[in-house]
């Protein structure tokens, strides 16, 4: 009996283990993987403190469900991929004034009711521009992505992109598990940077990594226009950034040159480097260290890559400059830094002085528009123009001439520009806060920038589209909410010292790390 029990047992358990096997083999066998689950949100705004006005809601583009997938490369990607996207709320504005504590608010209670109810994700990809400052919030973004974090868990992977005129804090970047910024300024890699956001998460997801971002501020504060990336010394520093990314161990790399007209302690610049997990985070920091050494070294380097000067002597110089066409950016009303786009002192400088065969496109003024739209074009206006929106620096300008055209409203662009032709002067009036960025926005008024003299535009640096087809540029170093001149604004929250408002300031990696 005994021996009948010795020689089944055996018998017995190889069949169990065997049957055991068996039934792993076809559940392993038909399991498919588990489809990855993606929430995508975002807040867009370069925020200005010096400028007196709010950001409001009626000021943002808010897009949701389906139509933050419309066009978008990253989107399209997702979808290849097999993974479900959740889309919620994608708000984007101009840059402007602070955002409004109850704005921020309301995005930010949609954002997160949206997680909530999102059930179980894998991973969240923010749409974010970096420098968002709110009434009555010391960090913004770092409140947010502490909400978001309430919601989802710590295990869910964030993965976000930036402008690289975002001012980021060390709080709100160790809150991220991975994030980059574009490459370029003039900015020409906006759909590309949001594609390297999304596949960087999918690709820490499938290979179940913990990235984690290693991070540095730089006592370093400038205006974009001294932070053209495709001029030296930053065009060999952000040169080095996808070799980094493709060492082993390492995904990314990031330099923001920052936004100096947010006056909060994080403004300036930073780099961050996101290492596969926490054990390339050494690697990262060495790559930190080499490339704030870098830009430390090269900070004097950092300046503006054309003629600027006063308006008169911008005007001067550009009527006796033999190229056809010179480009004059009216850069303290610069609407892409901030501004109010309503400044009307070098329109008032052309006139009194009779300039003839010049440009100004344009100046910000819906009721002058209107009333253009009323009297019809062909016929004569008197109109007080500009200086409503940003009343600390700008005043009105009363002009005279003849309406040239009145465009029709655009719902989806917002847009209903008209032309004045006033003494030898064609001034555009726009209902919405923006300036002229490429050829096309003047196309849209019909007009061609190259058959004038002189061109005055509400920028700082010229963006791409117009610096391929400006023969002379000259920055005017004009007063407003984005005055380049950043020495001499009333800084009270940025972290001092900082270059170049504290010269003569040391500093080393070192003592960071
Ligand atoms: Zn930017």
């Amino acid at each position: 009996m005994q021996y009948i029990f010795s020689s089944i047992i055996p018998v017995i358990l190889k069949v169990c283990l065997n049957l055991a096997c068996l039934i792993m083999f076809f559940s392993c066998a038909k399991k498919e993987p588990e489809t990855l689950r993606i929430l995508t949100a975002g807040i867009r705004h370069e925020s200005n403190t010096f400028n007196s006005v709010l950001t409001t809601t009626k000021d943002f583009v808010i897009k949701r469900g389906s139509a933050v997938l419309e066009d978008e490369e990253w989107a399209e990607y997702l979808k290849n991929e097999g993974i479900e996207v959740i889309p919620t709320m994608h708000a984007s504005a101009g840059p402007f004034g602070v955002v409004a504590k109850d704005t921020y608010e309301f995005f930010r209670s949609e954002i997160i009711s949206e997680v909530r109810q999102a059930g179980k994700i894998d991973g969240i990809y923010l749409d974010m521009h970096g420098a968002l400052h709110v009434e009555g919030y010391p960090d913004a973004q770092l409140d947010l992505i502490q909400s978001i974090r309430k919601e989802s868990g710590d295990a869910v992977l964030i993965s976000a992109s930036f402008d690289l005129h975002g001012n980021m804090s060390s709080n709100f970047v160790e809150s991220l598990n991975l994030l980059t910024a574009f490459r370029t300024a003039p900015h020409v890699d906006d759909s590309q940077t949001r594609l390297r956001a999304v596949s960087l998460l999918v690709n820490a997801l499938r290979n179940q990594w913990k990235p984690v971002v290693a991070h540095v501020h730089i006592p370093i504060l400038i205006p974009g226009e001294k932070g053209i990336t495709a001029v030296e010394p930053l065009k060999s520093i952000y040169e080095q950034l996808p070799n980094i990314a493709m060492q082993e161990g390492l995904l990314d790399a990031s330099i923001f040159v920052g936004m100096p007209w947010t006056d909060v302690p994080r403004a300036g610049m930073s780099i961050q480097v996101v290492a596969q997990d926490k054990s390339y985070l050494t690697t990262a920091q060495d790559e930190l260290r080499r490339l704030a050494t870098q830009l430390w070294d090269e900070r004097q380097r950092l300046q503006f890559d054309v003629l600027t000067d006063n308006i008169r002597g911008a005007v001067e110089t550009a009527l006796k400059s033999e190229k056809s066409t010179v480009f004059i950016t009216d850069s303290g009303d610069n609407t892409t830094a901030g501004a109010a786009g309503d400044n009307t002192l070098v329109l008032e400088y052309l006139i009194s002085h009779g300039v003839q065969n010049a440009l100004v496109a344009g100046i910000v003024d819906p009721e002058a528009v209107r009333y253009c739209d009323e009297v019809g074009v062909g016929n004569e206006v008197s109109i007080t123009i500009g200086g409503k929106i940003d009343t600390v620096f700008g005043q009105s300008l009363e002009i005279r001439g003849i309406v040239k055209m009145v465009s029709s409203y655009d719902s989806l662009t917002r847009r209903k520009p008209a032309v004045v032709r006033l003494d030898g002067i064609d001034l555009v009036l726009l209902t919405d806060r923006r300036s002229f960025l490429s050829p096309q926005d003047f196309k849209e008024v019909g007009l061609d920038p190259l058959n004038y003299k002189i061109v005055v535009v509400k920028l700082g640096y010229l963006f791409q589209g117009l610096r391929d087809i400006s023969p002379m540029t000259i920055m005017a170093l004009t007063p407003g909410f984005a005055n380049q001149v950043i020495e001499s604004l009333p800084y009270q929250n940025v972290n001092r010292p900082i270059y170049p408002l504290d010269e003569d300031m040391q500093w080393d990696f070192a003592t960071i790390y």
